[in-house]
């Protein structure tokens, strides 16, 4: 099967790519296998942030300790049209949940693809959309080929800026300390995230504030 197949099912604020699992690192297989023993390519699903009322986090029983978002319920719509498809020529697909659960970094696999690169502040940078991405991630038994280039190019221009701006020193060019960065949102006791670094970027374009 083509990827372009899997992307004709996507809506336009959503772009998939795909990775084969031998072109995963040991450590990362385990995990993966443990959910599908059967899984051949990894279809990862992005979805571009438009409104930042998306990305509210409300309270609603999901996998990710009852709460979830807009943009995630979204995204998972996508993933379960891509099942449907996929279930219709034979194949067997499992949706991966949530990192906190799964144990899977969605953007460690989103960065062996074309979307884009993890960037300097830590957030998957989509090559268009830049940090504006929620990412899902489906596992499936069918091979799928993709006539285009596996790695995108550089995204992240390293200018710097999301280090600076980290209000409590979170960020350095090869390091993140995720413990300052989860007190400050523990501080912060917000719906949505701190968001500096992400809205400091120069990548993409950042959708409207909610004050
Ligand atoms: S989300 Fe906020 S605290 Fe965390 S790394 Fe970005 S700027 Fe720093
Ligand atoms: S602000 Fe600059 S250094 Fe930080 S992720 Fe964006 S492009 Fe990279």
């Amino acid at each position: 099967m083509n990827l372009t197949e899997i992307n004709n099912l996507t809506p336009d604020c959503c772009a998939a790519a795909k990775i084969d699992i031998n072109d995963c690192y040991k450590d990362e297989k385990r995990p993966l296998k443990n959910i599908s023993a059967a899984v051949k390519s990894i279809i990862v699903v992005a979805h571009h942030i438009e409104n930042s009322q998306e990305w509210i986090w409300t309270q609603m029983r999901s996998e990710r300790g009852n709460s979830t978002c807009i943009a995630d319920l979204h995204t998972k719509d996508t993933i379960r049209d891509i099942k449907d498809y996929l279930k219709l020529k034979g194949f067997n697909t499992k949706i991966v949940a949530y990192p906190g659960v799964s144990g899977v970094r969605f953007k460690e696999l989103a960065n062996k693809t074309s979307l884009g690169e993890i960037g300097d502040n830590n957030l998957f940078l989509h090559k268009e959309w830049g940090p504006w991405v929620h990412l899902r991630v489906l596992l499936t038994d069918a091979e799928i080929y993709n006539s285009e280039p596996t790695y995108s190019s550089e995204v992240c221009i390293h200018c710097g800026k999301c280090i600076e701006a980290c209000p409590v020193n979170a960020l350095s060019q090869n390091d993140f300390n995720i413990q300052r960065c989860k007190e400050r949102h523990k501080k912060l006791n917000s719906a949505h995230s701190c968001e500096i670094c992400a809205r400091i970027c120069p990548i993409g374009e950042e959708p409207p504030k909610i004050e």
